[in-house]
């Protein structure tokens, strides 16, 4: 790879036709590269069929394409697929194929490893190595569409931003991708379809709110006692609960978007009244909703899944309190493809 080209995808549309217009071609040119490049996901400047041989040359000696590869797909018992995607700086990513009933959900990566240092999570182990680039982030939606086809006979219709990194903070890629994935010369989905999972940057999602975006958010609470939330996710720290709340009303107040909770009841950590109570007063501050998710094991057994006793205990508190819960099951256990097994294992 030739260092010295530049990546032709971190160009705009305008850019691209202003390119062409300095090399004394037509600006019209630009819009047919930018279709091939995004709706028709071409990997080379030789796919580029309806260009001449020697505008395919030129943009060769002045660009590159700088694709991600599926380097490795592994297929789980019950129908997830896990993706270790390289880049083409030779760094792995992983991504992820849910099929649930009529839907396949794509987990997707925004950042090689994490900033964040929450103790119950496999990428943390990473330190962050680099942003991802809108058009790697673009490119791992493309590529699990390609397999929900192929083995699931259906195109992908959700994404979660819940892979390995936190989007809010690589916030404008972030951004710049579900761009690409809404447009009609992308993939046209719906941003109602798009979910953005954060560990709760407060200042990001203000910025969010001002930036009126679509798409839908959920905030991975795990505890709603600051206490107890900075001794499992430490940044809590810098940016605690008052903080995060005080984003979330804004959030809601612009967005009218209620707020989706992430939730996992650990035994001994926050399986008690008192936590429950605390949650359903951090739930009445905007209109919201709770995922008790799973808690999937990684290696070491300081964080065990809180007995079910503890589980049906929220469940009921929060019915009580008129709040929507739900518990959600894990999949793709067996390849570590889970909710916070992504480490690079593979
Ligand atoms: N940084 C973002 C997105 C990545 S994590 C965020 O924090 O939301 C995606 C979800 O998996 C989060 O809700 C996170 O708290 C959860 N998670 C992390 N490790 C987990 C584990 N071992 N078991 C279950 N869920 C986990």
């Amino acid at each position: 790879m030739d260092i010295k080209k530049k990546d032709i995808r971190a160009l705009t549309k305008v850019q691209l036709r202003d390119f062409f217009v300095e090399e004394g071609d037509k600006a019209f040119r630009g819009n047919q590269v930018y279709e091939w490049l995004w709706s028709k996901g071409a990997h080379t400047f030789e796919d580029m069929t309806n260009l001449s041989i020697a505008t395919r040359d030129m943009l060769e000696s002045n660009f590159v394409i700088n694709h991600i590869k599926v380097d490795q797909m592994q297929k789980s018992s019950d129908g997830t697929i896990k993706n270790a995607v390289r880049l083409h700086d030779g760094l792995i990513v992983e991504s992820v194929l849910i099929p649930v009933k009529n839907r396949t959900t794509a987990c997707v990566s925004s950042q090689v490893g994490c900033s964040l240092d929450c103790r119950f999570c496999a990428t943390s182990r990473l330190k962050r190595m680099r942003n991802l680039n809108p058009d790697e982030i673009y490119d791992q939606v493309v590529a699990i569409d390609k397999e929900s086809r192929l083995y699931h006979n259906r195109p992908l219709s959700n994404i979660v931003f819940m892979g390995m990194g936190e989007p809010l903070m690589n916030y404008n890629n972030v951004l710049k991708a579900i761009d690409k994935i809404t447009s009609p010369e992308g993939l046209a989905m719906s941003p109602k379809r798009i979910v953005v999972s954060t560990s709760g940057v407060p200042k990001m999602i203000k910025k969010m709110a001002d930036d009126e975006v679509k798409f839908k958010l959920a905030v991975s609470l795990h505890s709603a006692i600051d206490e107890i939330r900075t001794s499992i996710m430490p940044f809590n720290a810098t940016f605690p609960l008052a903080d995060l709340r005080e984003a979330l009303v804004y959030w809601y107040e612009k967005t009218k978007n209620r707020i989706t909770y992430e939730y996992v009841v650990w035994d001994g950590i926050n399986d008690t009244k008192n936590d429950v109570e605390a949650l359903i007063k951090f739930c009445q501050f905007a209109p919201s909703k709770v995922n008790l998710i799973e808690y999937n094991p990684i290696d070491d057994g300081e964080f065990q899944q809180a007995k079910s006793k503890a589980i049906d205990m929220y469940v009921s508190m929060l019915e009580a309190n008129n709040i929507t819960v739900t518990v959600r099951r894990s999949r793709g256990k067996d390849i570590d493809a889970a909710c916070g097994q992504l480490a690079n294992k593979a």
